[in-house]
């Protein structure tokens, strides 16, 4: 059997007078004005613990979208033992019948629920129309529709055998279930941590991240209606600490697939470690734990190509990217006319309510982010040798607004260079010409993390030497281009050092993490 040739989801553009834009409004009026509520997902079953808690917009934290019911260690136990059960015949389905259900799953989405999940993405998580089609739709589209493919391509690889006998690999799923715990920052890769490892007939217990519950419901709901049988993937919101716990618990614990802090995936490895001995097999660790990405400047760089790489990968969605650009540096021959750039191009950044589709930001996901965020801004302020180039004010009184700030740093190694914000602020350096092989090893060491950078320059021998220096400082490396935005099947997506286990996300090096394959020797 062959699986249709992925390709990737055509980005529509929601321009005025396009029917995609008329649909995607009408849809996000409608969804803006219900409340509604949402249980776990047990078994298929829809179960209320009455223990509930709110999701509501990020521009206007006063609406509330839904009342979602939390599960507490009860719950989590139960959605094991469901899992459990629906193991024993998902993992024996042929596997051409469990990726079709993936496949049905991209086209329902592709066609009738695009406009809906669009719209939960901008509600909840304050996306802007183009951010959620990027995400929501057509990323989402492609994990489902190139996993499926991974997956085909991963059971096509198979041992030689010899005159006599006929050796082959069955690739078995893990035995036990996956955990995944997604992160709020983007609705694919929600979708994508607990649905690649079931194409390959693993179960999972999914805990949303508590600010991304509302998409979470949506996307569950299309998985179920694509055909997910009950079990194989059990929707499971509840506070992260007691749940974890539980979860870490379970000696049929098989694997985590996680998107979310440094500081959550280290005391998840921890727990693990310290519980090893508990658990019916080694459970593999797989997890993406953030940035602090860079923007390197050589003084061959195109200006303009430069600023707008800054401001397209510094802001975009908030700069609540893993893979946002967040440190800068930029040579002196080159910063009177790239700061003039930048700084009239963030001049005309509007942000504001998403449903507005002008706005190119809106808010940041909650009150703890805006505090965080507004911290450093604060910081900055006071700092004695940072300056406050634009930005660096902020307002929450309607949602939690904070426009997009730029700081010029003296110190290479002020903390705004080293710490992840994850929020709309950019801290930028500016580097002698003659310091070019001193600055690359300063964006080399002066962070743990190695997810995403850029080069930007148009001497071919500055590209060889940066991306020779700082060949550990990023799991994807960008040449005279922004560090966000990977496509599926195209860039595969992860880090190392700080930054996570670097396995590949959209590649079939991270479904190859999902599988435990049995070799099977016969002779005749
Ligand atoms: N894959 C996304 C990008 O390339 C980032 C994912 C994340 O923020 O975790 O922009």
């Amino acid at each position: 059997p062959n699986v249709p040739t992925p390709v990737n989801e055509p980005v529509l553009s929601y321009a005025p007078g396009t029917p995609e834009r008329a649909l995607l409004k009408e849809t996000y009026a409608r969804m803006a004005g219900e409340e509604i509520e949402i249980p776990l997902i047990i078994g298929g079953k829809e179960v209320r613990t009455g223990n509930t808690d709110v999701s509501v917009m990020p521009h206007n934290h006063k609406h509330v979208l839904a009342r979602f019911h939390k599960a507490g260690p009860a719950e989590v136990k139960q959605a094991i033992e469901a899992s459990l059960k629906a193991h024993r015949e998902w993992s024996r389905w042929p596997w051409e019948d469990r990726l079709a259900v993936f496949q049905r799953a991209a086209d329902l989405l592709a066609t009738r629920y695009r406009p809906v999940l669009n719209a939960a993405t901008m509600l909840g998580q304050g996306k802007t129309a183009h951010q959620a089609e990027i995400d929501s739709a057509c990323e989402f589209i492609d994990f489902l529709r190139f996993n499926t493919h991974f997956t085909q391509k991963l059971y096509a690889e198979q041992p030689f055998s010899g005159p006599g006998m006929w050796n082959r690999l069955d690739h078995r799923p893990l035995e036990g279930f996956i955990y995944a715990v997604t992160p709020f920052n983007f609705t694919a890769i929600a979708g994508n941590l607990p649905t690649a490892p079931a194409m390959l007939g693993n179960v999972a217990v999914w805990k949303p991240a508590a600010t991304a519950v509302y998409s979470g419901w949506f996307i569950m709901q299309i998985l179920q209606e694509a055909g997910l049988p009950p079990g194989v993937i059990n929707f499971l919101p509840g506070d992260p600490g007691p749940m974890t716990e539980a979860v870490l618990h379970d000696p049929n614990l098989a694997g985590i697939h996680f998107t979310g802090s440094t500081g959550v995936f280290q005391t998840i490895w921890k727990t693990v470690g310290d519980r090893i001995d508990s658990y019916k097999t080694y459970p593999r660790l797989v997890g993406e734990t953030g940035g602090k990405d860079f923007i390197v400047a050589h003084a061959s760089a195109d200006p303009l190509a430069l600023s707008t790489g800054i401001v397209r990968g510094g802001y975009e969605y908030q700069g609540q990217k893993c893979s946002a650009a967040s440190r800068i540096y930029v040579p002196e021959s080159l910063w009177p006319t790239v700061r003039e750039q930048t700084l009239e191009m963030i001049s005309r950044i509007r942000v504001g309510d998403v449903a507005d589709f002008r706005n190119y930001m809106g808010a940041v996901i909650d009150r703890k982010a805006f505090d965080k965020i507004t911290g450093y801004i604060k910081h900055a302020h006071e700092a004695s040798d940072v300056e406050v180039l634009a930005g660096g004010t902020y307002d929450d009184s309607t949602g939690y607004f904070i426009q997009p700030t730029l700081v010029e740093v003296k110190d290479s190694a002020y903390r705004l260079m080293c710490e992840e914000v994850f929020g709309p602020v950019v801290s930028l350096h500016v580097y002698p010409d003659s310091k070019w092989e001193e600055t690359l090893r300063i964006v080399d060491q002066t962070s743990p993390y190695a997810l995403t950078g850029a080069i930007f320059a148009n001497d071919r021998s500055a590209v060889l030497q940066a991306s020779d220096m700082l060949r550990n400082a990023a799991g994807n490396f960008y040449i005279n281009d922004k560090p966000t935005g990977a496509v599926v099947g195209q860039q595969p997506f992860g880090g190392a050092r700080a930054s996570g286990t670097n396995d590949k996300a959209g590649s079939i090096l991270n479904m190859i993490r999902w599988i435990s394959p049995r070799t099977i020797k016969e002779t005749f």
